[in-house]
């Protein structure tokens, strides 16, 4: 990167710190008008350094800003300054995490993180992991791992049994994306009911087993979740670890939104038993905070990784053994060094700072469900020990309410629905955000909400 770069990098960054702050909500441009309002176009002819830089800070700052206090829309926010430096160390080092001979001590770096993961999770000698693009990507690598395990000749035969995935009703898209990608089908998904705080029913769990064996189908695969996507409600590992063990299953625990609840003496209680389950992830751009993307995937025994995804190659591997050379359990070749964001904010605030990182959202969360408690203009639709607040303002229409604070830049906020109710999604999933900011929410959509109500409350009559 030459001076002149670097130097309007850091530009352009403390404009957009100092624009985070004075416009928390960029004004969005409507999708539609995207390319006539900004010039994104690429041409031929090569651009002066003053009009490069002029369009990419057009862009930069018509961007949504994801690290502002009022933004709390999709499980993830805020900055963590340590990892951001990380990130950007790792940008510069460019290394590509699947041999020792290009990363080096960044293989170190990666495994450190993936060991004291498992031996907090109290995975045995065994337990080995990797580090995946995303939650999903985690998934996937899970549920690989279990179909191949679930008959040795699989990886080179193909699916040739009709083999099933239980997951709850509530659970990640994920899940049935992965059951279709992974050559099983989607209609090999068995949707497991939840009770009435989104948790999967185990009862009903068995059931459905018991009834596809009887069918002489394969069940291979059950999915608990750490922190549902709309509710962050929390399966109960136990039960589910004895019903799997009972029927020979392997059983993954998705915590990419609230696994990271591992950190936290108080709520490590909410995934008791995770030690039972065959493998686990944890996404740490969203409760821990790193920027996008850093999901852990861990599972009991490395055999199973390297099954599934090691594969001879002579002009990758040529020096330094297999456990070195990480390319031989991880899905793809070239691929980003997503763990030093994570090991230089843990080695910063040390794994006191995560564990108080993961209480203060649960903490906001409280105040949160507090203030809608004592409030009767409010519906709260969600239960404690969450980091997602569920609630109606005035019987409003969720998504029209969420929409239209989007539209003129107030707030960003999503919503969701469980049991046929619509609701707004409210996450305190931004560690650097306080009460004031909490409270500044709620009063900010009500001010909005009373000034517009009637509009707001207005039925559709568009002909869609
Ligand atoms: C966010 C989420 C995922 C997907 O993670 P990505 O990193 O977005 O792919 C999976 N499961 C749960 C429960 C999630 O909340």
């Amino acid at each position: 990167m030459n001076k002149k770069d670097l130097s309007q990098f850091q530009e352009i960054v403390s404009q957009l710190l100092q624009a985070e702050k004075d416009e928390p909500v960029v004004k969005p441009i409507a999708a539609e008008k995207l390319f006539d309002q900004l010039d994104l176009s690429l041409e031929k002819a090569p651009l002066d350094d003053e009009s490069f830089y002029q369009s990419l800070k057009e862009i930069v700052f018509k961007t949504p800003r994801t690290a502002s206090n009022k933004f709390f829309n999709q499980l993830f926010g805020g900055r963590r300054s340590k990892s951001v430096l990380g990130d950007l160390v790792a940008v510069m080092l460019n290394n590509s995490m699947y041999t020792y001979k290009v990363a080096g001590p960044m293989v170190g770096v990666e495994k450190v993180i993936i060991k004291k993961v498992c031996n907090m999770i109290g995975y045995g000698e065994m337990a080995d992991g990797t580090i995946a693009t995303g939650g999903s990507m985690s998934n996937f690598t899970a549920m690989v791992m279990a179909r191949d395990a679930a008959n040795a000749n699989l990886t080179t035969a193909g699916v040739e049994q009709k083999m099933i995935v239980y997951t709850s009703a509530d659970s990640h898209y994920s899940i049935a994306k992965n059951t279709a990608l992974i050559g099983v089908g989607r209609d090999q998904v068995r949707f497991i009911k939840t009770d009435e705080y989104g948790k999967m029913i185990s009862e009903e769990l068995e059931k459905q087993i018991i009834k596809d064996k009887t069918e002489g189908l394969l069940p291979f695969f059950v999915n608990a979740t750490a922190g549902t996507t709309v509710m962050g409600a929390f399966d109960d590992i136990k039960a589910a670890s004895a019903i799997s063990k009972k029927h020979n299953l392997w059983l993954h625990v998705d915590g990419a939104y609230c696994g990271a609840v591992i950190f936290s003496e108080k709520y490590k209680f909410l995934v008791d038993g995770l030690e039972l389950s065959d493998s686990f992830s944890v996404n740490a751009h969203k409760m821990l905070g790193t920027p996008l993307t850093c999901s852990i995937i861990v599972c009991q025994n490395k055999e199973h990784l390297n099954h599934s995804f090691s594969n001879d190659a002579t002009y990758l591997y040529q020096t330094d053994g297999d456990d070195y050379n990480l390319g031989k359990t991880s899905f793809q070749c070239g691929r980003r060094n997503d763990a030093l964001k994570l090991w230089t904010l843990w080695k910063s605030v040390g794994s006191d700072g995560l564990e108080k990182m993961v209480d203060h959202q649960f903490k906001l969360a409280d105040i949160a469900r507090e203030y809608i408690q004592n409030n009767s203009d409010y519906t709260l639709y969600s239960y404690g020990d969450s980091v997602s607040v569920c609630f109606n303002y005035k019987g409003i229409p969720a998504p029209k309410l969420c929409t239209a604070l989007y539209q003129n830049a107030e707030l960003v906020v999503g919503f969701g629905s469980f049991n046929d109710h619509e609701f707004v999604r409210f996450v305190t999933i931004n560690p650097d955000n306080n009460k004031e900011e909490i409270i500044a929410f709620f009063n900010t959509l009500e001010a909005f909400a009373n000034k517009h109500f009637e509009e707001l409350m207005e039925v559709e009559t568009t002909n869609s």
